[in-house]
């Protein structure tokens, strides 16, 4: 098989994993002469570094052969795909090529599980190595590995890489038990503990390396100085509660730069235990907004999602919505509150709070104030006081608070592009009916 070809296969395998903050990109091929461009065929994608710069990657995989059968995944050891398989060389010249080339910026290699889960991360590993110390590679590298290789081949693989990262797939034991049976909850914590204490071991000896005046010329060791992990979502029946605690676990526990969550997509011949339809786009973008709250704006789990309301609601986003079940707090003065309390108005994000904490140890903020700092006033009227402004008593109280936020319904249209349907179809309809 050509490299073109195992590029093909390896890169749209590795579209699924949204762990490097690329899924969800239209496809785009600019093959054939026809316009400029290319988002797809080639596997590049873009992702954020550590530092918070956009960058473009090479995302594939090594191989898609899998050893493993998680029923939510194209790869699996059942699944009926064409397989592939690069040699660490192969992936090495693709990306000095499209380096050089100025296509890309770094690599994001994960792999299906060949052999063993050792013998894939020495694969892994080998390209990671040949890239840095044969070729001085300095882009960016984030390596994807296996909670199931031995602890030495992971901290090697730190070692080469900016950002590594784990895939903890589903959110609790039971539900990788059904659809994935050979993972372990216990076994991916226990790596993703490891990775922990060897990041913050190094960044301490780096630390004080940097403390030192005549510096030897020894360097101090290198690590990656961050790790993420992927949750699928929609694939099992785990509530958004269940989801965010444990992401927020592993914020707490390991620290981690992001948990990605990743909706659910229907695979080609998909085994019978999973849904037939995807979950709803927007559940994802609520779980991103949830976990942005959890991470920047002091909220918890539990206030967010309440034993009686274990889903996050749809169509308001989790700020509003935790608003509105919580009135009691509200309105909030913008002159006087704390910031924790600013943080709660809904319309008003992290950096508008800091802009106002500023400019109202010189003035008293007006409504117009907030304007000029782009706040949505729709939004915020109901919840704030300013100097100019107070909510009437009964738009808080109000019944109707929560529908006066709900995008207005659309009429559905008819589709007159789609085909007329057959005699064929008309009679299974009649008979659905009947
Ligand atoms: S181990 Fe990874 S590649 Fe293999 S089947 Fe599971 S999710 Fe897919």
């Amino acid at each position: 098989m050509n490299l073109d070809r195992k590029l093909q296969i390896l890169a749209d395998a590795a579209k699924y994993d949204a762990s490097c903050a690329s899924s969800g990109a239209a496809k785009k091929d600019s093959r054939g002469g026809k316009g400029v461009g290319s988002t797809g065929g080639a596997g590049i994608c873009h992702s954020y570094t550590p530092d918070g710069r956009c960058i473009s990657l090479l995302k594939v995989l090594l191989t898609n052969v899998c050893l493993y059968d998680c029923h939510y995944c194209i790869n699996r050891r059942s699944s009926n795909v064409q397989r592939a398989l690069f040699t660490p060389d192969e992936v090495v010249k693709l990306t000095l090529d499209f380096y050089k080339r100025n296509y890309i910026e770094g690599l994001f290699l994960s792999s299906g599980i060949v052999r063993s889960a050792d013998y894939t991360m020495e694969l892994v590993i080998e390209v990671a190595r040949r890239l840095r110390e044969e070729h001085h590679f300095r882009g960016y590298i984030h390596l994807k590995t296996i909670p199931e290789a031995s602890p030495e081949l992971i901290e090697k693989a730190g070692r080469y890489a900016d950002r590594i990262s784990i895939n903890i797939e589903l959110p609790t034991q039971a539900s990788l038990d059904r659809f994935a049976p050979e993972k372990n909850l216990a076994n991916t914590q226990g790596a993703m503990g490891g990775i922990r204490t060897r990041i913050d071991e190094v960044a301490d000896a780096r630390k004080e390396f940097r403390q030192i005046q005549n510096r030897p010329r020894v360097k101090p060791p290198t690590f990656a100085t961050s790790q993420s992990t992927q949750m699928i979502v929609g694939a099992d029946d785990s509530s958004d509660s269940v989801v965010l605690g444990r992401a927020d676990e592993l914020y707490r526990d390991y620290k981690l730069k992001r948990v990605y969550y990743s909706g659910f997509s229907p695979i080609p011949e998909p085994s019978v235990i999973l849904p037939l339809k995807a979950p709803p786009l927007i559940r994802e973008h609520r779980l991103y907004q949830a976990d942005w709250l959890l991470r920047f704006y002091g909220f918890d789990v539990k206030e967010l999602l309440p034993k009686e309301n274990p889903n996050l609601d749809l169509e308001i986003d989790p700020k509003l919505s935790w608003a509105i079940r919580n009135r009691q707090f509200f309105p909030v003065d913008i002159n006087r509150a704390p910031q924790e309390m600013l943080w709660r108005i809904p319309g008003i994000g992290v950096r508008n709070v800091s802009r106002i904490l500023a400019a109202r140890r010189y003035v008293n903020l007006k409504l117009t104030d907030l304007l000029r700092m782009r706040v949505s006033l729709k939004k915020v009227l109901p919840f704030i006081i300013a100097a100019d402004h107070t909510p009437s008593f009964g738009l808080l109280e109000s019944d109707q608070l929560r529908t006066q936020f709900l995008a207005k319904p659309k009429q559905l249209e008819l589709d007159f592009s789609a085909p007329a349907p057959t005699n064929a179809d008309q009679i299974i309809t009649l008979n659905g009916q009947l």
